[in-house]
């Protein structure tokens, strides 16, 4: 599968055509943020042009259309990650659908909700268990929640290749385990972790899952009820979508146990001034005026995703990773953040299996003797934007004895010159900065 033809998916987005500090924008940094094809600022545009209004409620015409509109786009983004409408909740983002989930456990540990809510009850001593590469969105949750109710807050760790140590997993997750939420793609390391092993070890202790797919859903073909997760997060702004939209995933189940968090209009059926009786999922998860706009442009996203074919996505970027993988290696005084050539290199702590582990178009990298904040702007200059900083994963820098990294990660519309113009620039690096020997 390749992509149909790179040129003229590029003119889709307005924004490639931009200079920057005079030089063709070479984006490199989807991995924070990605680009909106004109079909995602025409979808929206179109919405807030012609149907506005509020959804759910009213008479009129132009309510009724844009409740059509709104569930509309919940059949299509559900349909995107292999789903049924009524399992997907939208949220603000991928970090608001983790806190959800959290506050709802939270909440189910403190007698709230329906009888069978019991089942997501945590108690002092019972455990929550994450991996060392996850991004602070699925992390500090649960050590809020971990604070909370007394459970005790796990991680599995990584091997210095970046992959996960599974025989360590094995160990960690057991009788106590109440939850394992896990990252399905890691912002820093861009390795795919081994999801079906980790909910086989989670349900195998009766451990509800969490995925955080962000770092998935733009690159990969995503089937969540095939994965065997509970529940998965997913954001729109990463997935050529608009801002202050996401999806949380849930089984039918698991959604239709689980407490709400946020609570008040929109999410009742009766409502007296001493108590309120809930609505299904998904509309339980659902406080209060939604992004209607922005589900509807998220929905034009994948849409304009699956016109492309997620197999050729993927292809696609699995070849601009290879490249960049191999150019990075190639320059003196890089140090990739979880390849397979660094661990054997390394030594202690040692490689999982030594082979490469499958990955998605994204390197994080350090320059030995310049600060990755000068790597950013020196790049910058010469119109490559990438993101430098922890990426939200301090933790995992800190494993790797970092405090910040560069990081450039691809989209569908990045090409092979990208990647060469971003490999020619850095390869300058350390002379401009008088760090090479
Ligand atoms: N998890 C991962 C792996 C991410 O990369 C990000 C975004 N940096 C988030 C969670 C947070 O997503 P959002 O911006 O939708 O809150």
């Amino acid at each position: 599968a390749v992509l149909p033809d790179a040129a003229a998916l590029r003119a889709d987005f307005p924004i490639l055509g931009e200079r920057v500090n005079g030089e063709r924008l070479v984006y490199l940094d989807s991995g924070a943020t990605s680009q909106k094809p004109q079909a995602v600022i025409d979808a929206e545009v179109d919405f807030l042009t012609r149907a506005n209004s509020a959804v759910h409620r009213g008479a009129h015409t132009l309510a009724a259309e844009a409740t059509e509109l709104f569930e509309d786009a919940r059949t299509t983004v559900a349909g995107f990650v292999g789903a049924p409408a009524e399992q997907l909740v939208w949220t603000s983002g991928a970090t608001a659908g983790l806190n959800l989930v959290a506050y709802a456990i939270g909440n189910a540990s403190v007698g709230r909700g329906a009888p069978q809510s019991a089942r997501f009850a945590l108690r002092a001593g019972d455990e929550i268990v994450v991996t060392e590469s996850e991004h602070h969105a699925n992390l500090i949750p649960w050590q809020e929640l971990a604070a909370r109710t007394g459970a005790v807050l796990r991680h599995i760790p990584v091997h210095d290749d970046g992959t996960l140590d599974m025989d360590a997993a094995a160990a960690v997750i057991g009788e106590r385990t109440r939850v394992v939420a896990f990252t399905h793609v890691s912002n820093v390391l861009g390795i795919v972790n081994p999801v079906d092993e980790l909910v086989a070890l989670a349900r195998g202790v009766g451990a509800v899952t969490v995925l955080d797919a962000c770092q998935s859903a733009p690159h990969l073909p995503l089937d969540l009820p095939a994965l065997g997760v509970d529940l998965a997060v997913f954001s729109g702004h990463k997935m050529l979508g608009p801002y202050g939209i996401g999806g949380l995933y849930g089984r039918a189940d698991v959604l239709e146990a689980l407490p709400p968090f946020l609570t008040g209009g929109s999410m009742i059926t009766t409502v007296t001034l001493d108590e309120a009786s809930y609505l299904p999922p998904p509309q339980r998860f659902e406080a209060g005026t939604q992004p209607v706009s922005q589900a509807i442009g998220l929905a034009a996203a994948v849409r304009y995703l699956d016109g492309v074919g997620m197999d050729a996505v993927h292809a696609h970027e699995k070849a601009l990773e290879a490249r960049m993988g191999a150019g990075l290696r190639s320059i003196p005084g890089i140090r990739l953040l979880g390849d397979a050539s660094t661990g054997s290199a390394t030594g202690g702590g040692g490689s999982a299996t030594g082979q490469r582990a499958e990955r998605v178009g994204l390197w994080a990298f350090d320059v030995e003797g310049v600060h990755a904040h000068d790597v950013g702007q020196f790049l910058d200059a010469r119109g490559v934007a990438v993101r430098v900083g922890h990426h939200c994963a301090q933790p995992l820098h800190r494993r790797f004895g970092l405090t910040a990294s560069v990081r450039a990660s691809t989209a569908l519309y990045n090409t092979a010159d990208d990647v060469d113009v971003f490999l020619d620039a850095l390869s300058g690096v350390r002379t401009f900065f008088g760090a090479a020997s």
